[in-house]
């Protein structure tokens, strides 16, 4: 219900902002004011999303309960009973176990478990927003416990895998918990491990900078950014107080430029808290090895973020690149720039586990699969996600490493799963992509959102009606409804009270 409730808003903006007015010969406005009086329209079409949410929902279960597949058998007292494990519980794992918990159902003669090092997803679109303290971090976190109910949950890190006996290692990482599971065997395999960052070889930009993939990363930055205000604060000197305010990012995609924005929000919204420091002091630069950020998008859309984020302040080194890195000092290609602060996005890599594993991997080091998710060679292992070279089966390009593409994979190796267990033939994976948003900072976003039916062309909104489409469309897609409710408090909370820098880890 709050998923179809929250798709009102890009719909609002779609059809009662863009097309009616075009409709009756006007050209559409998104000035503030405009928006104003199209809100009561925009409750109208949340309320009406609710409601079909509400109808689908009974729908579908009548249906089903009508319909629906015929109860799994019972299980047959020497029936050898068939495990499934998943490594991995981001965005990959998680939607490959709620599938495959809806796919084989209450089937007593398999088994589901799934292992993580983090006891929750991540909602990754989400992140910079805390790192920017506009979101509680916890909020854009789903505990895979309550979500996944017939599965397993093992909180550990996986340290091996053997594919000939078909068994996985695990260290619990929990101090004092000796009686940990250490071994898991299995007869389906699934890796969804994610991605690390690639520092490509540059071994003192891996010591200094922070990394920007997990929650706890978010929350160390965030915590760093309000140190370096604390000691720019006491520092008297115009010179010694720069390297403390300059904050640089690496890497012009979607989470640099997400994070530039967040940051440069954050920055300059708790300057009130620090009577001696000035907007001048500020420095947020986004490094990129291009001529232009955000090459997911269109150009038009790229260079636009960027005339928006240089208007709010934010600096732009582009066609260069980082070359190494000293305490208080970031190297660039064409010079240096003293910083307290670097934050890297410039790259990932999938996860090191897999190197160590004697399957096929591509150059990025990703393992191979055929089309429909199967590990060639080894009957019962899968990958997908990030960690996985995805091809799509109808188009033959390699699947990007984003959560969109992750969540149809999982979908098609649940079906793969139980077609395999069932002796049926797998299907291949084949999935369009429905577009891309990034938040650029200060109530302004980039959206280019794929047409149905004309898959070469696309839609492009910029500006507040884009940042309503991304808050719309990602709140819909936060898993669970608890969050869902918390994510929305505070954006209303932040709509009227100022960023929080309270201090919740002690960095020093
Ligand atoms: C800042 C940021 C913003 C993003 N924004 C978007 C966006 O707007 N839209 C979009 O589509 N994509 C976005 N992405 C990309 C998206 O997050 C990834 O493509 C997606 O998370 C991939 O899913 P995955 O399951 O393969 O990997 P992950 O979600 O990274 O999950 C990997 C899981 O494996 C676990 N794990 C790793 N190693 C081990 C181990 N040894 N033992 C046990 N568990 C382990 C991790 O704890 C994690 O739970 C963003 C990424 C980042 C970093």
């Amino acid at each position: 219900m709050l998923t179809a409730g929250a798709y009102g808003v890009p719909l609002w903006a779609v059809i009662s902002v863009i097309a009616l007015p075009l409709a009756s010969g006007q050209m559409p406005e998104w000035s503030a004011e405009q928006m104003r009086s199209h809100f009561p329209v925009l409750v109208g079409w949340v309320l009406f999303g609710l409601a079909l949410g509400l109808c689908t929902q009974l729908l579908n279960d009548a249906v089903s309960h009508f319909f629906g597949p015929e109860p799994p058998p019972q299980a047959q007292g020497l029936a050898p009973k068939k495990h499934i494990v998943i490594l991995g519980g981001g965005f990959a794992g998680m939607k490959a176990a709620e599938c495959l918990e809806q796919e084989l159902q209450k089937d007593p003669l398999v088994s589901i478990s799934l292992v993580s090092e983090t006891n929750a997803l991540l909602f990754t679109p989400m992140l910079a927003e805390v790192a920017g303290s506009s979101l509680e971090p916890s909020h854009i976190s789903t505990p895979l416990r309550t979500t996944l109910h017939r599965t397993q949950f093992i909180r550990g890190r996986v340290t091996g895998v053997n594919l000939e006996n078909k068994k996985v290692w695990l260290d619990a990482g929990i101090a004092g918990a000796e009686n940990c599971q250490s071994e898991l065997t299995y007869d389906h395999l699934v890796f969804a491990l994610g991605a690390v960052s690639n520092y490509l070889g540059l071994s003192n930009i891996q010591r200094l900078a922070f990394d920007f993939k997990s929650l706890i990363d978010a929350i160390r930055i965030r915590n760093h950014v309000i140190e370096m205000f604390e000691r720019a604060d006491r520092e008297p000197d115009v010179q010694a107080r720069k390297p403390l305010l300059t904050f640089i990012v690496a890497g012009g995609g979607f989470a640099g430029v997400e994070l530039a924005g967040a940051l440069n929000d954050f920055a300059r919204g708790i300057l009130a808290d620090y009577p001696n420091l000035g907007s001048e002091d500020v420095r947020v630069v986004l490094v990129h090895s291009r001529d232009r950020i955000l090459p997911e998008l269109s150009e038009s859309l790229g260079r636009y973020a960027q005339k928006r984020m240089e208007m709010r302040g934010v600096e732009f080194r582009l066609h260069t690149r980082l070359t190494d890195a000293r305490e208080g000092v970031v190297v660039l290609s064409d010079g240096e720039i003293p910083a307290e602060t670097l934050v890297w996005t410039a790259g990932t890599a999938p996860n090191p586990l897999t190197k160590s594993l004697s399957l096929k991997k591509d150059k990025r080091g990703a393992l191979i699969v055929d089309k429909t998710l199967a590990v060639p060679g080894h009957t019962g292992v899968w990958a997908l996600g990030d960690c996985a070279a995805v091809v799509d089966a109808k188009t033959d390009n390699p699947c990007p490493p984003t959560a969109q593409f992750a969540l149809r994979e999982a979908a098609t190796l649940a079906k793969n799963i139980r077609a395999s267990l069932e002796g049926r033939p797998t299907r291949g994976f084949h999935f369009d992509s429905l577009g891309a948003l990034c938040v650029v900072g200060h109530q302004t976003a980039c959206a280019e959102l794929t047409i149905p039916f004309a898959r070469d062309r696309a839609m492009r909104f910029s500006g507040l009606l884009a940042w309503f489409m991304w808050r719309g469309i990602y709140l819909g897609k936060l898993p669970g409804l608890e969050r869902k409710i918390r994510v929305l408090v505070d954006w209303a909370v932040e709509l009227f009270f100022p960023k929080d820098i309270v201090q919740t880890i002690d960095l020093r």
